[in-house]
């Protein structure tokens, strides 16, 4: 950016009748002028009343004022609002549904759900368009929001106008999808377009259950389709078909100047290249996305159980062979998800696969059961197992004993969450980290390195080793797509992500049932620091995936995206060079103070 030009015309401004911006058009005037300090409901600047009806007209009544998700208990606890809210609040699908709700309920010491002061729920582009317009000529605080499960609490804040994209939820499957511009360049393929406003779910039932196909989103169903896909986004099955934002083949986004453009790898590809996985709330507001779609894998299955080792020297034997027969057995395309290794030297197996049959599956594990099993005096194992079944069920619904739907009246017969995401419904975390694996750790020479730092860094908080979470071990057309996106090179050379985390659920500030023990808690974040402490012994500044990350990443530019954190800087000035789109961590973020409504000086 040319900074002293921009200056000097700052410097001159009020020798001109009216100013100089006033000569300018809006969208002129917000680029001419160095970012404004933004405007809080306490300011006078704040808009009137008039204008915030003006707005609401605009956008045919869907402006509304917001209220935390459990204001009217504190007013009337048993009122009707205040017991829909607490019947609710563990159904992810009501929160979504809450201009409100967040996923998460908090960050010990990092954030805690704020309400903006309005919500703007945005039925097309141009809707978003006019509220961008209006946080821009306003200097407001602008959200994003699509399916609120932003760890980082980057989908809320308090004196904002949220942008809430919830509405926007419509799916198109299409047979051979050319990108706009790209006719003469790229082949048609089959894929799905999706409005921002759609979770994971609504796209597995249309593609899959109903059409037979497979998209690659995120292991959560009810994850937001654009802030997974702008985070990078991981699935069960991403060794085998990489990175939702791999799959990207086209972006609709409104832009800070309230330009509506379809972005793909011929039209700004610059720009599109930074949705994929250069962060959410960062370079505009996606309002439609359009996937490649996948043949179907006539199955999908797993492997399961608990391994409790009787001695550590029997939990370091089982995890240093766990490590040899996942890189003979399973670093390939075909597995992914994760396994837990707890302080109580538990192994916890929870993997999924794709393409074997139920025999190919049960076979690959037979020879690590085998050995389990031959010794009963140092390990008790429960529940193991592995096979596979029809992929196309994996989503259904219906008879899914693992699938909780949405009961709720009216609420689509497809909506349903995994049972084994409940305890994220809510949760106030403790706290977080991650960091990839270097797939160099695998090799023979370096295992016993490895599983010296897992079983250390276990002594302190359970690990979460997803395999699925780094791409080593996928094939090369996978590893050649994730090059081509925003993400963190060092994806490509890991073979997981740990996640070591903690927190409480439910705990919404402002539920009766919410009683958080803050001395304990802080113990547990403490805990968290110290086993990430020791895995990043062998794996130092491996990375860090943005959307599951450490609040407190101090190094998060190079963390999160490596080397190109530094194209992406450019990206963000090319697009948006007085930062009207903020959030913690994100690209460009350094510019403003912590909430985002201060420009800092340079
Ligand atoms: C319970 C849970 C499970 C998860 N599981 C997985 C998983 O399996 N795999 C994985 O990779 N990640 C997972 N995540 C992380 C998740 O991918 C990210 O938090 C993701 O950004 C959430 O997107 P969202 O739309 O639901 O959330 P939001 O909070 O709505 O948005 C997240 C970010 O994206 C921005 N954003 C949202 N919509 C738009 C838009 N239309 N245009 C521009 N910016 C937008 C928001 O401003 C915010 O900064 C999980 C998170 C949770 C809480």
């Amino acid at each position: 950016m040319k900074r002293r030009n921009l200056l000097r015309t700052v410097a001159v401004l009020p020798l001109l009748p009216g100013g100089f911006a006033a000569m300018l058009g809006p969208v002129a005037r917000a680029f001419a002028l160095r970012p404004n300090r933004r405007v809080r409901p306490s300011d006078s600047a704040w808009p009137s009343p008039a204008s915030w009806a003006k707005l609401n007209e605009t956008v045919g009544g869907n402006l509304t004022q917001v209220r935390s998700l459990f204001e009217s208990c504190a007013k009337e606890p048993n009122g009707p609002a205040c017991l829909d809210a607490h019947n609710n609040s563990g159904n992810p699908y009501w929160i979504g549904d809450q201009p409100a709700g967040t996923e998460t309920a908090g960050w010990l010491d990092a954030w805690a759900p704020a309400p903006s002061a309005y919500a703007l729920k945005a039925r097309n582009a141009s809707d978003v368009a006019a509220g961008i317009n209006f946080a821009r000529e306003n200097d407001l605080r602008l959200v994003v929001k699509g399916g609120g499960h932003s760890y980082l609490g980057t989908s809320n804040a308090p004196d904002s106008l949220l942008i809430w994209t919830r509405a926007m939820n419509q799916v198109t499957l299409h047979d051979a999808f050319v990108g706009k511009g790209c006719e003469d360049h790229i082949a048609p393929i089959p894929a799905v377009s999706a409005g921002a406003g759609t979770v994971w779910m609504d796209l597995y039932t249309a593609v899959t259950t109903q059409g037979g196909r497979y998209v690659q989103g995120g292991g959560c169903m009810t994850v937001g389709v654009a802030g997974l896909v702008q985070g990078g986004g991981f699935g069960e099955f991403s060794k085998g078909f990489g990175t939702a934002a791999s799959g990207l083949l086209e972006a609709e986004v409104v832009t800070a100047d309230g330009r509506v453009r379809v972005v793909n790898a011929c039209v700004d590809p610059d720009l599109f290249w930074a949705l994929k996985g250069g962060g959410g709330g960062t370079f505009g507001v996606i309002t439609r996305l359009t996937l490649r779609t996948h043949d179907l894998p006539e199955f999908f299955g797993g492997a399961g159980g608990t391994i409790r080792a009787n001695s550590d020297a029997a939990f370091t034997q089982l995890i240093a062979r766990f490590i040899r027969f996942y890189h003979e057995k399973l670093f390939n395309p075909h597995w992914g998800e994760q396994v837990h290794i707890g302080p109580d030297n538990t192994l916890e197996i929870s993997m999924q696969c794709q393409g074997l049959s139920h025999a190919e599956a049960a076979e690959t594990w037979r020879p690590f059961f085998d050995w389990v099993n031959a010794s009963p005096e140092k390990f008790a194992a429960s529940r193991l197992g592995a096979g596979a079944g029809s992929a196309r069920n994996h989503w259904a619904v219906h008879g899914n004993p693992n699938m909780i739907p949405d009961t709720r009246e009216g609420a689509p017969k497809h909506h349903a969450w995994n049972r084994g995401n409940q305890g994220e419904v809510g949760i106030f975390l403790h706290g977080y980290d991650s960091l990839w694996l270097p797939v160099s750790l695998l090799q023979a020479s370096q295992q016993k390195l490895l599983t010296d730092a897992l079983f250390a860094a276990s002594r302190h908080k359970m690990l979460r080793v997803f395999f699925n979470k780094g791409l080593a071990g996928a094939s090369p057309m996978v590893l050649a797509a994730a090059r081509q996106t925003a993400t963190n090179p060092a994806v490509v050379d890991a073979f997981a992500l740990v996640i070591i985390a903690d927190g409480e659920a439910l705990a919404y500030p402002g539920l009766t049932s919410t009683k958080v023990d803050l001395a304990a808690a802080r113990t547990d974040a403490h805990d968290i620091d110290l086993a990430a402490m020791e895995l990043r012994k062998v794996a130092p500044n491996s990375g860090s995936y943005v959307a599951e990350s450490n609040y407190f990443n101090s190094s998060w530019q190079s963390e999160y995206w490596g080397k190109n954190y530094s194209r992406l800087r450019a990206i963000k000035a090319k697009y948006d060079s007085t930062g009207l789109f903020f959030v913690h961590h994100g690209v460009g973020s350094e510019d403003w103070s912590d909430d985002g409504f201060t420009p800092l000086a340079k």
